[in-house]
This record gives C-alpha cells, sequence and structure tokens, in this order.
C-alpha cells in the first residue's frame, strides 16, 4: 500500500521524549519513538524531524523567574539539541541514518542548519532532526517546524501530542468536549485553540501546509498518519 506523503516534518515536543517523568529524557519512550520512526523511514517516506526541549528548559519559565528573556530563550533552545541528540543515538542504534542539523552552530556534535543540505539528506533517506529551534529566542519550537516545513517542501507537519487531537473544550475537565475531524486555519486562530501557537498556524496558512494532530502515546500512530488514516485533528485550508 502507498503512504499518502512523499515527505514529512515531526514536530516532537519535549515532553513527548519525558514519558511519565517530571524532567528530562526516559530513553524506554525515546526508543519507542525512534521504533515507529525506523519503520515510517522503512516504508520509503523522508522524516524531517523538530524537537522542543521544554522537557528540560522554557524560556518563558526562565524569564518568569526573573532571567533575561533572551538568554532563557538561548537556553531553551540548547535544551532542544540534547533531545535532538539523545534521539539521533536511538535511531542510528536501530540502523536509520540520521543528521542533526542546528541553528546555532555546534561543529563539534552537528551539523549547522544548510537547506540544502538537510535536502539532501532528506533525498538520501537520512532523517534530519533540526536542533535549537530557529536559532531566534522570542520563538518557540513550533514556529521553527512550519519554517522548516515550508523551507523543505513538506507535505505535512506531524504535530505529536498527549492527546488525539484538537477539542473544542478541556476533555479533562468536560466530559462533553468534542473532538475536530478536521480544522481551517482560521478556526483555530479566531478561536485561539491550541493546536500551536499562532506564529506557527499563520506560516502553515500563508504556506498552505496542512497540520495533523495526533496522539503519539498510541503506538502505530505516526505509520497510521502517514498512510493517510484519519486520526486526531487535522488542520488545513
Ligand atoms: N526557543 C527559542 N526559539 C526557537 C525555538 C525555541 O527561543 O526558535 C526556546 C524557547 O525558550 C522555548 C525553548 O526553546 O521555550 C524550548 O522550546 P519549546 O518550548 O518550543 O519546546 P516544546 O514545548 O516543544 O517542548
Amino acid at each position: 500500500m502507498g503512504t499518502a506523503y512523499r515527505r514529512i516534518l515531526l514536530k516532537l515536543s519535549g515532553e513527548a521524549l519525558m514519558g511519565d517523568l517530571s524532567y528530562g529524557i526516559d530513553p524506554a519512550v525515546v526508543q519507542d519513538i525512534a521504533q515507529e520512526i525506523s519503520e515510517v523511514v522503512a516504508s520509503g517516506v523522508q522524516v524531517a524531524i523538530v524537537v522542543g526541549g521544554g522537557n528540560i528548559f522554557r524560556g518563558v519559565k526562565g524569564a518568569a523567574a526573573g532571567m533575561d528573556r533572551a538568554t532563557a530563550d538561548y537556553v531553551g533552545m540548547i535544551a532542544t539539541v540534547m533531545n535532538a541528540m539523545t534521539l539521533q543515538d536511538s535511531l542510528e542504534q536501530m540502523g536509520v541514518p540520521t543528521r542533526v542539523q542546528t541553528a546555532i552552530a555546534m561543529q563539534e556534535v552537528a551539523e549547522p542548519y544548510i537547506r540544502r543540505r538537510a535536502m539532501r539528506h532528506l533525498e538520501k533517506g537520512r532523517v534530519v532532526i533540526f536542533g535549537a529551534g530557529s536559532g531566534n529566542p522570542f520563538f518557540t519550537t513550533d514556529t521553527t517546524a512550519a519554517l522548516r516545513a515550508a523551507e523543505i517542501s513538506a507535505d505535512v507537519i506531524f504535530k505529536a501530542t498527549k492527546v488525539d487531537g484538537v477539542y473544542d473544550a478541556d476533555p479533562h475537565v468536560n466530559p462533553n468536549a468534542r473532538r475536530y475531524q478536521s480544522l481551517t486555519y482560521g478556526h483555530v486562530l479566531t478561536h485561539d485553540l491550541r493546536v500551536m501557537d499562532s506564529t506557527a498556524i499563520a506560516l502553515c496558512k500563508d504556506n498552505n501546509i496542512p497540520i495533523i494532530v495526533f496522539d503519539l502515546s498510541v503506538g502505530g500512530n505516526i505509520r497510521r498518519a502517514v498512510m493517510g488514516e484519519s486520526i486526531g485533528t487535522i488542520v488545513g485550508g
């Protein structure tokens, strides 16, 4: 059976790598994610990944505690590199060729972000993991995901989260909350739905990049989404 997409951009939040821990990285969880990614790569789909850093450090929190905001954001960006390298290690142990590219140069441990080079890696079947966000403070890794997806002409963004899609109310609070199967960018923006931050949604809207929001903790969901099965919520035009 053919896959629905040729090139995907998978956005993994830092929290996705944390599992049930309250901080940091759960190696077993990273291994599970890497396993799923390896299956998708084996099916011939090109996979680029943007990792967050919220499991280690968030700029907003640092600033709230009195840090200079831009400095705190740089710390947050550097945190994402730890996640990127950990995920790379897991994938490579499974025999999946990968490259980490960082938006803040760290040439001893990763390539710098070079768009054309990233695309070449993808064409060769290598997973490219983008670390250090966009390299700019005051942005998020969600916005980075939208930016990189546009730059590399990804067909879709997979926004892997802890919930199985987007709801009209918080399903943990309201038992009658209903999950949307599909949504427009405009609806997400005007109702301020928590899919990705508004900068990221606006970028996806301008560049017509669909976003699929789904629950990462359900095994096989990345593969299902790649096959075009209807899981979670799709945000589009
Ligand atoms: N960050 C940044 N610019 C970027 C991407 C990230 O300054 O382009 C910083 C920001 O401080 C953010 C932190 O890196 O809080 C970690 O990223 P994020 O919160 O997006 O991670 P996630 O929520 O996906 O785990």
